[in-house]
């Protein structure tokens, strides 16, 4: 039997970040993981700058062998409407890849790590959790995703949960792809859907393009996305096929469906604890900060564990998250009729002080919202 201060199940960006600030408080975490890493994950790949602050990630370093692409502005509109090019001339967001990213927080975080093993039992034991019947821990964080077996397992999801459903391809351009490609390496195209439900992105990251199609409608996704490829190859934004297909996932969206993210000896973190930003589903900055702030939770509860202890993790996300549960179609008016949001939404779309102030700076990027500070000030009193 293996045992463990702290074992996370789970190791995309909300595990790996958990583990590694726990690491530098000096406790022994286990990450464990279904899949081997470098592993890929269905995502389209765009941060913000706070994510490689509050990972404290150097770009030299991680840019050897890696893709990082700047970029520095936006073509925004609706499908089939005017788009409008808003430029910061310097670079406001990046795109990495999935396979790449997660495998290098993975690795740096320091912690243990098991992979390629499925979790599929936990039993309490006096002192914590025992995983598959041979790692013991004192302490279980649930980072396992959407489908997180801890949440699963321990009852912490919800009933009729409303998640977002997206498909996404990401490939290599051949040479001849490249030149039939108009979409600029440092400008994704963001296309939003006419109900104002959804949007569709193409993003070039150096050679390879990143297309996707994500709606908080889960009907009729598949027929969605392939009217939006249609679109493209029909404006000449792609003069050439997808030649794969575009497989999908779900994710919640904070404050939409919520997840119980703390119990005794257990805390929830990113996709698994449902943190996506509503406007635009970015989940790995929620997955991140969720990651850091469940890490100053457990490091302050010192080995006390219990729900009281941890409480604090509730408020903390509360507190970083507030204001970001609202998706932007009820952001512009809940109580009008579906048409009129939407004929709306289009005319806004075309105007690029909204483009550059509401969508971008507001919805997407965060803009006013700094790296998160570590630790933060409120992890209160603990109980012995
Ligand atoms: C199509 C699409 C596009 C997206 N684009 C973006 C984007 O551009 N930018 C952005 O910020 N967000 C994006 N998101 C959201 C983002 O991908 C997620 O929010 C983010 O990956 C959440 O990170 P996480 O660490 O919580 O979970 P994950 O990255 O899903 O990691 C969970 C890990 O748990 C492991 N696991 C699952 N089950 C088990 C098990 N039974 N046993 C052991 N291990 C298990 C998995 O193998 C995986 O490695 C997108 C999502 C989708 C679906």
């Amino acid at each position: 039997m293996d045992a463990c201060d702290v074992l996370i199940v789970g190791g995309g960006p909300a595990g790996s970040s958990c583990a590694w600030k726990l690491r530098r408080a000096g406790l022994d975490v286990v990450v464990l993981d279904k899949q081997v890493f470098p592993r890929d994950k269905i995502c389209g790949g765009w941060i913000t700058p706070a994510v490689l602050a509050e990972l404290e990630i150097d770009i030299a370093d991680y840019t050897r062998g890696r893709v990082l692409q700047s970029i520095t502005g936006f073509r925004t509109g609706s499908i089939g409407g005017r788009m409008v090019l808003t430029n910061y001339g310097e670079p406001v967001s990046y795109g990495i890849r999935r396979h790449e990213f997660d495998a290098y927080l993975l690795q740096r975080s320091g912690a243990r790590i098991v992979q390629g093993v499925n979790l599929t039992t936990l039993e309490r034991s006096d002192n914590g959790w025992i995983a598959n019947g041979n790692i013991r821990t004192r302490m279980l964080v649930g980072a396992g995703g959407h489908f997180c077996p801890v949440a699963r397992i321990t009852g912490a999801r919800s009933k009729n949960e409303m998640a977002v459903v997206a498909q996404e391809a990401e490939f290599e351009m051949s040479a001849e792809q490249q030149a039939g490609c108009a979409i600029e390496r440092d400008i994704p195209e963001l296309y939003f859907c006419a109900d104002l439900k959804g949007y569709g992105w193409c993003f070039r990251k150096q050679n390879y393009l990143n297309i996707g199609l994500g709606r908080m409608d889960p009907h009729r996704l598949s027929s969605h996305v392939a009217a939006f490829l249609k679109f493209l190859k029909a404006s000449s934004r792609l003069k050439f096929d997808v030649p794969c297909a575009l497989p999908g996932h779900a994710y919640l969206l904070y404050g939409v469906s919520a997840r119980n993210i703390v119990d005794d000896v257990l805390l929830l973190v990113g996709d698994a604890a449902g943190l996506a930003y509503a406007q635009s589903g970015e989940g790995i900055r929620p997955a991140i900060e969720s990651g850091l702030l469940a890490a100053a939770v457990i490091s302050s509860a010192a080995g006390q564990y219990c729900r009281e202890n941890l409480e604090p993790y509730r408020a903390l996300l509360a507190q970083r998250f507030r204001g970001s549960g609202q998706d932007w179609a009820s952001s512009i008016g809940r109580h009008l009729p579906s048409s009129l949001i939407s004929a709306l939404g289009r005319r806004l779309l075309g105007v690029p002080w909204f483009a550059r102030e509401i969508v971008l700076n507001r919805w997407f990027l965060h803009a006013g919202e700094a790296a998160l500070t570590y630790p933060p000030a409120a992890v209160n009193r603990r109980v012995a």
